[in-house]
């Protein structure tokens, strides 16, 4: 995929809502999750983005920093992906 902003190549990885590592557990688990808006911010335009402890294929440029999450795929869980075999 080609950079929206520079047009230079961009570098495939993902996106995942989870907490900080190092963060501490009480009894509450955080729950947040990534949402898009308008201009308008109404909630009617809100799309959820990314779940929380789920991830999105994203594409990284390294020479202006710009990030591009593939809404166009199914949720995948966070981590690692494990080989399939
Ligand atoms: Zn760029």
């Amino acid at each position: 995929m080609k950079c929206g902003g520079c047009g230079a190549g961009m570098e495939p990885g993902r996106v995942e809502v989870h907490n900080s590592p190092g963060t501490i557990f009480f009894k509450t688990w955080s729950l947040q999750d990534l949402y898009w808006y308008d201009k308008s911010a109404k909630r009617k335009s809100r799309r959820r983005i990314v779940e929380s402890n789920q991830a999105r294929p994203a594409y990284g440029c390294k020479a202006c920093g710009l990030i591009t999450i593939d809404t166009t795929n199914e949720l995948e869980s966070r981590g690692r992906k494990r080989k399939p075999r």
